[in-house]
């Protein structure tokens, strides 16, 4: 999977936020998943992703 796009600037501290416990910290953006990295090592592990940072 790519993750070549460019982040776009608009998004600044607290715009973005866990989907799934609502944290604001650590947000992953891979994948446009939008999850804490928590969240995401539990999703991955369910989506079968084995690399995961
Ligand atoms: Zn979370």
């Amino acid at each position: 999977m790519k993750e070549r796009h460019t982040k776009p600037r608009k998004y600044g501290k607290g715009s973005r936020w866990c989907q799934r416990c609502g944290q604001y910290t650590a947000i992953i953006q891979k994948y446009n998943l939008m999850l804490c990295r928590q969240c995401f090592r539990e999703v991955a592990k369910s989506m079968g992703f084995k690399k995961y940072e």
